[in-house]
């Protein structure tokens, strides 16, 4: 038995919250802000926020890599940028979970570049303990006071299980049996 931190249903009331929110934030702007999801672990999330975006928005996405198994490696690679025209809009980042903090602090720099109005965070998860660089989160789904590995609704342990419906807590075994899918992919 999986131990769930929050089903399909808990995950679809929090991407309708912060649809909301977003669109009570951003509505009126003169230019249409432009959504950002952080690839590949928001997409799932996105999805389901942009469903309850009730503004004019546009989308685009971003790739990044920093984690390696169930460790951030603390560096952080571009892996495409975002291909829309930024200047004066506001930017609305889409990440699944912020974590040592890292990744978006990279994102935030990066994003001065391409000249926007401003820059709204948007996490679906806050590991608001495992802080090791200071970002601000302006739109945030749930807090986790543990730092639980979580898997599932976009996020990975090495690729595997984004397709999951909810997101569960990884106990040990769960991750030797993902070892094993991985090991048995690599033999073959
Ligand atoms: P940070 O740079 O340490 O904040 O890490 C952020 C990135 O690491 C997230 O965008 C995720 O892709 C990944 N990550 C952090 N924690 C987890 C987790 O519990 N499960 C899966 N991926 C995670
Ligand atoms: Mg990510």
């Amino acid at each position: 038995m999986k131990d769930i931190l929050l089903d399909r249903q808990q995950l679809q009331d929090i991407a309708k919250r912060l649809g909301k929110e977003i669109s009570e934030t951003l509505k009126g702007e003169a230019k249409v802000p432009l959504f950002v999801g952080v690839m590949k672990g928001s997409l799932n999330f996105m999805m389901d926020l942009i469903d309850n975006v009730d503004i004019p928005m546009y989308t685009d996405y971003i790739q990044i890599a920093s984690y390696v198994g169930s460790k951030s490696s603390g560096t952080v690679k571009l892996l495409k940028d975002v291909s829309y025209d930024c200047e004066g809009r506001s930017v609305v980042l889409v990440e699944d979970i912020i974590d040592t903090g890292t990744s978006m602090k990279f994102l935030i720099e990066h994003f001065k570049l391409h000249r926007p109005k401003k820059v709204y965070v948007c996490a679906l998860f806050d590991k608001k303990n495992a802080r090791v660089v200071d970002v601000p989160i302006d739109f945030v789904g749930h807090v986790l006071e543990r730092n639980d590995f979580l898997i599932g609704y976009g996020l990975d342990y090495n690729e595997l299980q984004r397709n999951l419906p909810y997101v569960y807590k990884a106990t040990p075994k769960d991750v030797a049996e993902l070892d094993e899918i991985l090991a048995k992919d690599k033999a073959n």
